[in-house]
C-alpha cells in the first residue's frame, strides 16, 4: 500500500539536551534533499558521543505527518540515533529496551510536543507507518520506521511486578503514589524473601529513574521559561 505523500512544509526540531535546533524543508518534489538530510544526520546524532549516522527519511516523513495531523509547530527530540555503546548504557538505566534496536539504525525518534502529545500518539498509531511507543510518565512518544507495532511503557510492566496486576504511579517529585487498594493488595500478598528483595531492587531502580526524569523535566521547563522570558 503506497504511503500518502509527506507534507512539504518546513520542520522545526529542537534538542532540549544540546539546545540545538533545526528548521528547514528536507524534501521537495524530487525527493529527499541530500544536503539537508546530511544536516539532519548531524542534528539527530548521538549527542552522548557526537557520532553521526544517516537518518531514514521514512521516520522523518512519519514525524512530519504526525505534526501536520495534530497541527504541531515544534518537535522536541529527546533521542534519535544511538550508538550500540549509548544504547547499552541507556538499557541499564532506563525501562523500554524492546524498542531500542531501531535507534541503532537511525530509524527512530523519541519526541515530546508542548501540547496534544496523547493526541499525536493516537494519530501516529492510526497511521500504521511503523512502531509507536507511548511513555506518558516520561512525557514522550517513540516513533520508528520499523514494523508496525504499538506498546505502552513506564508504569504497566513495573506495576504488574510490584502489585500483581495493579499499577504504580509517580508524583512530580518522582515518589511512588500507592492507593489504598494497592496497599491492601500488598498486605494480603505475602511474597518470599527472594521476591521481596527482587521487588525492592525494581522499586529502587524505578524511583531512581523517575526522580531523574522529574529533575530533567523540571530543568527543561525552567530552561524554556528562561528562553521565553529572554524573548519578551
Ligand atoms: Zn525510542
Amino acid at each position: 500500500m503506497p504511503l500518502p505523500p509527506p507534507p512539504l512544509r518546513p520542520l522545526h526540531l529542537v534538542n532540549p539536551h544540546t539546545q540545538e535546533s533545526f528548521y528547514g524543508v528536507y524534501r521537495d518534489q524530487g525527493g529527499p534533499i541530500g544536503s539537508v538530510m546530511d544536516d539532519l544526520g548531524v542534528f539527530l546524532r548521538d549527542f552522548h558521543c557526537d557520532q553521526t549516522h544517516a537518518m531514514d527519511v521514512n521516520v522523518l516523513d512519519f514525524l512530519a505527518s504526525v505534526m501536520a495531523a495534530t497541527d504541531q509547530t515544534t518537535a522536541y527530540i529527546l533521542s534519535a540515533y544511538r550508538t550500540p555503546a549509548t544504547n547499552a548504557m541507556l538499557a541499564r538505566t532506563t525501562f523500554g529496551v524492546a524498542e531500542n534496536s531501531q535507534h541503532l539504525y537511525g530509524r527512530a525518534l523519541d519526541v515530546h510536543f508542548d501540547r496534544d502529545l496523547a493526541k499525536a500518539m493516537t494519530a501516529a498509531r492510526e497511521m500504521r507507518r511503523g512502531g509507536v511507543g507511548w511513555y506518558p510518565h516520561s512525557g514522550f512518544m517513540h516513533i520508528d520506521s520499523g514494523p508496525v507495532r504499538n506498546w505502552d511503557l513506564d508504569e504497566t510492566g513495573l506495576g504488574t511486578l510490584l502489585f500483581e496486576g495493579g499499577h504504580i504511579h509517580f508524583d512530580e517529585r518522582g515518589e511512588p503514589v500507592v492507593s489504598a487498594t494497592e496497599r491492601a493488595i500488598i498486605r494480603r500478598y505475602r511474597p518470599t524473601v527472594q521476591q521481596m528483595l527482587f521487588r525492592r531492587r525494581v522499586l529502587a531502580r524505578a524511583e531512581f529513574i523517575a526522580r531523574q526524569q522529574a529533575e530533567a523535566r523540571a530543568k527543561f521547563r525552567q530552561r524554556r521559561r528562561l528562553i521565553h522570558l529572554s524573548r519578551r
